[in-house]
């Protein structure tokens, strides 16, 4: 049978129904803990388990894009949630499809006649992940909900497990009801954002996981589990949150610049759009100054130009900073305290988005060809 090209790379038809999972937030470190407290039996001893590296930046969005069109941000243009339109001096968020420079894997299956599912916790993920699907496919978002039977009859709390739990419960049900040939799932980070991997509630939030993988698994479906990004903790031990703040450093140094966080979305509850990497947009060449006074300082990884960031990252040349602020795993790039939301945190701050959190899971319960093993994988080698 003939191979489905999208994008450079070429794809079997599910010959089984195949399920697709992006975890969001997996780090490895939750299921190294559930292991050790045997909590997940199915994840971290039955599936087959592999190293992936997650795209920079990593952040939801871009990684989701990329698992579903199997290429770098270079190539599908979502570089994060936001981005500074220049010409126009305003902030774009990029979550609808106008801004997708490519089509999907899962487009392309459905135009070849595959039935396709696609099944997101956030809304803001949904029109995305949906970008040239066909009527008869399925595309919905547990936050938005519908009238369909296999979807939750309320819409469950997205600070808490029940809306990634609702993701499985209405795949499952779906599976059962329908039985489409390829099913993307895409969850919400807001547990791990929330709670270390150690923690009580992380580990029952990951026993739950696993029943519902574990019944994938039983009605015959095809799995494959990887993640965006990891986590990581951003308070210090004090409790003190650990944060570089962009703004008061432009204006000390007297250089007028905008800068953009695009880890920035309506659900800011779990981290107060602190990430681990900022954009600075400089009205002035200053762009060496301002970098050689960030290398300086503690909590700042990486400081890159426009173009290094875009060849090395593979990023969108028009859709990133003069300057590409990349914060450590102790760290957070901000703007200014005033201007985030640190009181709606609950407790320590845990995010993502800088080298740090590349390192995601790849769980799959069919083997795997000896090139990806010997390779390296990425989350989009799906
Ligand atoms: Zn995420």
């Amino acid at each position: 049978m003939d191979r489905i090209e999208v994008n450079g790379r070429s794809y079997d038809r599910p010959e089984e129904p195949t399920v697709v999972v992006c975890f969001d937030g997996c780090d490895p470190r939750y299921l190294d803990a559930a292991k050790k407290d045997n909590v997940a039996p199915f994840m971290t001893e039955e599936l087959l388990g592999f190293c992936a590296t997650s795209a920079m930046p990593s952040f939801t969005n871009p990684n989701n894009v990329s698992i579903v069109t199997g290429a770098r941000a270079s190539i599908h243009g979502i570089s994060g949630n936001y981005f500074c339109d220049i010409e126009n001096d305003r902030e774009v968020m990029m979550n609808s499809p106008e801004f997708l420079r490519c089509g999907t894997i899962l487009a392309a299956q459905a135009a070849e006649g595959v039935s396709v599912a696609v099944i997101t916790a956030k809304e803001k993920l949904m029109k995305l992940l949906g970008h040239g699907l066909p009527s008869s496919a399925v595309c919905r978002a547990i936050e938005t909900g519908g009238s369909e039977t296999w979807l939750p009859a309320t819409s469950p709390n997205m600070y808490g497990p029940d809306s990634t739990l609702a993701v499985f419960d209405s795949g499952i049900r779906l599976l059962k009801e329908r039985s489409p040939e390829l099913i993307y799932l895409s969850t919400t980070d807001y547990m791990q954002h929330t709670y270390a991997p150690e923690a009580p509630e992380a580990l029952a939030f990951y026993a739950s996981i696993d029943e519902r993988l574990r019944m994938l698994h039983g009605m015959g479906a095809r799995l494959v589990v990887t993640a965006d990004h990891g986590m990581n903790c951003k308070s210090r031990g004090n409790g003190e949150l650990a944060a570089v703040w962009l703004k008061g450093l432009l204006e000390r140094e007297g250089v007028v610049g905008h800068i953009v966080l695009p880890i920035s979305d309506p659900h800011v509850k779990h981290h107060g759009a602190l990430g681990g990497l900022g954009h600075i947009y400089l009205a002035d060449d200053k762009a060496d100054q301002i970098a050689c006074v960030l290398r300086g300082i503690e909590g700042i990884e990486r400081v890159m130009g426009k173009a290094e960031a875009a060849n090395e990252l593979a990023l969108p040349f028009d859709r990133i900073g003069d300057l590409v602020v990349i914060a450590d795993a102790n760290h957070v790039v901000g703007t200014r305290p005033t201007e985030h939301d640190l009181a709606a945190l609950d407790g320590a701050l845990r995010s993502h988005g800088g080298f740090a959190e590349t390192r995601v899971p790849f769980l799959v319960n069919r083997s795997v060809s000896k090139e990806h093993e010997i390779s390296g994988l990425w989350n989009f080698d799906v």
